[in-house]
């Protein structure tokens, strides 16, 4: 049985995957009429143990009080109480009362999986990464962790297409995800990532959320929109984990905060609420303190 709590969920509606797109433009996005609501997982029987850090009571900037109705709000933190102080810097979401310790101080790979069901079978909670190959994966992971060889360890031949389960601090799991959409992949690559990934969310009952990363240096991608509709659909409950923030623009494309508006537009017609989002770089390390904290308050609402 899962152990899901929609506590954040508003009226689900599912819909029909969407038709194959028409034309190159990525605006059949805004024809969707139903909604996907954003879920949060827990065990059941909440009992908080972690006490609110950030609880400044400012009043909210002109900014903020417009950015409220795109921002993420956790477990335990009620809309009218959200002040400037509580919101991650480069992202929506709110530091919430379940933000906690956050810190990776060790981390070890523990296996690789060729199928959910040979996934560990332990209790632990975990979070899957996954984005087009290319996005800057292996840098986040490598970013997040502070060490080199984690994620090499995933992009060895033969580890590429299978689920790579590293443990962080003997409580948790940092999940790397095979890439999808490589640019000249054969039709099986992409077969291979519909059923054996899809597997893997569709029955992972210890999947607290999936890091999506989006490659903010260029336009929003239709296989980025698709997969993170696919998840939405599915009740995957998901972060959109921007990545490359630090790009300067290109001479005739956008800035990465252009880019990301531009994707947070075309996502926004199909969420009640939206999904936590927030702006990294692994050259720079932007995000990468406030992508931990936020992944510790997932982890902590979804561990009591
Ligand atoms: P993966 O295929 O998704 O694992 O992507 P990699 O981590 O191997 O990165 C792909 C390319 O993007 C490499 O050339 C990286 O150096 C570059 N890259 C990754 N992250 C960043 C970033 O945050 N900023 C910039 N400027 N480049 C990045």
């Amino acid at each position: 049985m899962f152990l899901r709590n929609r506590l954040l969920s508003l009226n689900l509606t599912s819909f029909s995957s969407p038709p194959s797109p028409p034309t190159k433009s990525l605006s059949f996005l805004f024809s969707f009429n139903k909604t996907i609501a954003y879920s949060t997982r827990k065990r059941p029987h909440p009992k908080p143990k972690v006490s609110a850090s950030r609880a400044a009571k400012q009043p909210l900037s002109d900014g903020a009080r417009f950015a409220k109705t795109v921002l993420f709000v956790p477990p335990g933190v009620d809309l009218e109480e959200v002040t400037d102080e509580m919101i991650l810097p480069g992202s929506n979401i709110v530091l919430g009362p379940y933000a906690g310790h956050s810190q990776i101080k060790e981390v070890e790979f523990v296996k690789s999986s060729g199928r959910a069901k040979d996934c560990p079978k332990d209790d632990r909670p975990e979070f899957a990464i996954l984005g087009r190959s290319n996005v800057g994966k292996s840098s986040l992971i490598n970013a997040l962790v502070r060490k080199k060889e984690v994620a090499l360890t995933s992009k060895k031949p033969g580890k590429t297409q299978l689920i790579n389960h590293f443990l962080v601090n003997k409580s948790w799991y940092i999940v790397d995800l095979p890439g999808y959409g490589f640019a000249r992949a054969p039709d099986a690559a992409r077969t291979d990532w519909s059923s054996f990934t899809k597997g893997y969310f569709l029955n992972r009952e210890t999947l607290v959320a999936a890091l999506l990363l989006i490659d903010a240096s260029v336009p929003p991608q239709r296989i980025d929109l698709d997969c993170a509709n696919w998840l939405g659909r599915n009740n995957i409950p998901m972060t959109f984990v921007f990545t490359k923030c630090d790009k300067m623009k290109a001479s005739k494309g956008k800035r990465p905060d252009e880019n990301i508006r531009d994707f947070q537009e075309l996502i926004r017609e199909n969420y009640r609420q939206h999904p936590p989002w927030i702006m990294t770089s692994s050259v720079t390390g932007l995000g990468r303190d406030e992508l931990l904290l936020h992944m510790s308050q997932l982890r902590n609402y979804w561990d009591q």
